[in-house]
């Protein structure tokens, strides 16, 4: 719950980010196992979790099913709506550019993101829209961080 200083309700503190990312690691082995590329995605909101997945591009038949794609369709769901500008996204991996367009124009204010992808990574690559501070119709840029800190 917003204001409340516990570990377990906070997503700013370190353990719930240590928590949620063990929520998408958890997402992304599932996903692995069946076959899909081994990435999982959290929405969190006001420390509680609201949605979540793994990747089923290959399995669902849908190219566009990342799992920060199904975790945000999951969430709007959720919330029954497309603005998602009070949630904290976590994904095992760093967004791509069609992941980075979502979150940002669901307005997602923070990511906290696992591994680096440099060459499709949208904060690392040489393509940062993820973190780019000059694209007037996503403004302002998400927070982002990598690993448990
Ligand atoms: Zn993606």
């Amino acid at each position: 719950m917003a204001g409340n200083d516990s570990a377990d309700d906070d997503d700013t503190h370190p353990a719930s980010h240590e928590r949620f990312m063990r929520r998408c690691i958890a997402m992304a082995r599932a996903a692995g196992a069946r076959g899909d590329t081994p990435v999982g995605a959290l929405i969190v909101r006001d420390g509680r979790p609201i949605a979540g997945g793994g990747e089923q591009t290959p399995t669902g038949l849908d190219i566009t099913a990342h799992a920060e794609i199904v975790a945000i369709r999951r969430a709007s769901r959720a919330l029954g709506s497309v603005d998602l500008r009070a949630c904290t996204l976590y994904t095992t991996a760093e967004p791509c550019f069609m992941c980075s367009h979502a979150i940002r124009d669901a307005r997602i204010w923070r990511v906290v993101m696992g591994a680096r992808t440099p060459n499709v990574g949208c904060v690392s690559s040489a393509y940062p829209i993820l973190s780019a501070a000059d694209i007037t119709p996503w403004a302002p840029r998400p927070q982002s961080s990598s690993g448990m800190s």
